[in-house]
């Protein structure tokens, strides 16, 4: 089954609901994945079921990682907020050093975002 991580900053989680929301038909043949603060948020303001790791300061993004190094995971989507310093920033660096590795689609705005989910529907 298609496996999709979904992980947002404070800043950009609104963003992340809308996309999820504007997908959420798609979003729920797939097994979804997210950082816990932003998992939490798509339980409370969509009907998709989605596994919530650790907050992303507290080691989600590198539980994400895993799963991408253990072959898991077919996408993700990580809207970062570029405008804002991340204490775990060496976290999300090594997150998307991963997702290169394994050549894991990786969307980190909105409009890529959108090609990844074209992209796994074909
Ligand atoms: P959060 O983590 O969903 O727990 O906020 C995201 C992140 O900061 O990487």
């Amino acid at each position: 089954m298609t496996r999709v991580a979904l992980i947002a900053h404070d800043e950009t989680k609104p963003d992340l609901v809308e996309f999820a929301q504007a997908h959420e038909e798609q979003l729920q043949q797939y097994e979804l994945i997210a950082t816990g603060t932003t998992g939490n948020r798509l339980l409370e303001e969509t009907d998709l079921e989605v596994e919530c790791t650790e907050s992303g300061s507290l080691g989600g993004d590198l539980m994400i990682g895993a799963e991408v190094a253990q072959g898991n995971l077919d996408g993700v989507i990580f809207l970062r907020d570029p405008l804002e310093a991340q204490p775990h920033e060496p976290d999300i660096s090594a997150l998307l050093r991963i997702c290169d590795v394994h050549d894991i689609a990786l969307a980190t705005n909105r409009s890529s975002a959108e090609f990844l989910i074209d992209g796994l529907a074909d």
